[in-house]
């Protein structure tokens, strides 16, 4: 049997926030596949790259793959296609291989289309946990997200203002990932709700951090990608 294929969360940001196995998988890889996006200046940024360089993984392990931040998926699973192809490559000349993923890889996380692959086609593989963004968030400002009986609901970007109402009615405490999405929904539920808390993060983990619960400047800001909302009645 070959050594599995690992997918390794490598936490949102902070590179301190990885787990013991994942540093061990990440140092022990001959390749390491790792996310990377093109800013509108066209420059090639990669958060995971970062973390990667700042845990002191051996830079010639890193391949970046380039993946389009727009919404059709298609050119997506052409850049996860390759990578499968080079890994299971890589992999059959017996070294280890390990694709990382931000957060943590089982958590609104595309790239876990390649596991699936994986499986899909019988090669071994093996998943290792990671810290989500929206816990790091609750962290950083000390929050009990959720105590007792409360539920908890995520959503990922795409509710409407009603949906929103009728959640935070119900006694949900709200996780809203992919903030931009969905812009005119909080900010017409912070219009609608000012006694509510909103607790809003950016860039977790990152010299970037920053973390407010000032309505006014949630209404008048604008949410970046890497920002998320968690909103308690
Ligand atoms: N797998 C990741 C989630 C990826 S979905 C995880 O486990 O956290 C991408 C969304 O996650 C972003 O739109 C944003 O809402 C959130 N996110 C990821 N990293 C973040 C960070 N460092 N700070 C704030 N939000 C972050």
């Amino acid at each position: 049997m070959s050594t599995p294929i690992i997918f390794v969360s490598l936490g949102p940001g902070d590179p301190e926030l990885i787990t013991l196995k994942g540093l061990k998988a990440l140092q022990q890889a001959d390749i390491i596949f790792c996310p990377a996006t093109t800013t509108s200046t066209g420059k090639q940024t990669s958060r995971s790259a970062n973390i990667l360089q700042e845990l002191n993984i051996e830079a010639s392990h890193i391949h970046p793959f380039l993946l389009p931040m727009n919404k059709d998926r298609s050119q997506a699973h052409q850049a996860y296609d390759s990578v499968y192809i080079t890994a299971v490559d890589s992999q059959r000349q017996g070294k280890r291989v390990v694709i990382v993923a931000e957060g943590d890889a089982g958590f609104y996380s595309s790239v876990h289309y390649i596991y699936d692959k994986f499986v899909a086609t019988n090669i071994s593989v093996e998943q290792i946990a990671g810290i989500p963004a929206f816990i790091a968030s609750g962290a950083m400002a000390g929050m009990h997200i959720v105590s007792q009986e409360e539920k908890l609901m995520v959503i990922p970007g795409n509710i409407t203002t009603i949906e929103l109402d009728n959640y935070l009615r119900e006694g949900f405490v709200i996780v809203i990932m992919k903030l931009s999405q969905c812009k005119e929904a909080v900010h017409q539920c912070i219009t609608l709700h000012p006694d509510y808390a909103y607790h809003y993060f950016e860039n977790v983990g990152t010299e970037k951090e920053y973390y407010t619960q000032n309505r006014k400047e949630l209404i008048e800001k604008g949410y970046p990608y890497f920002s998320l909302m968690i909103i308690r009645e």
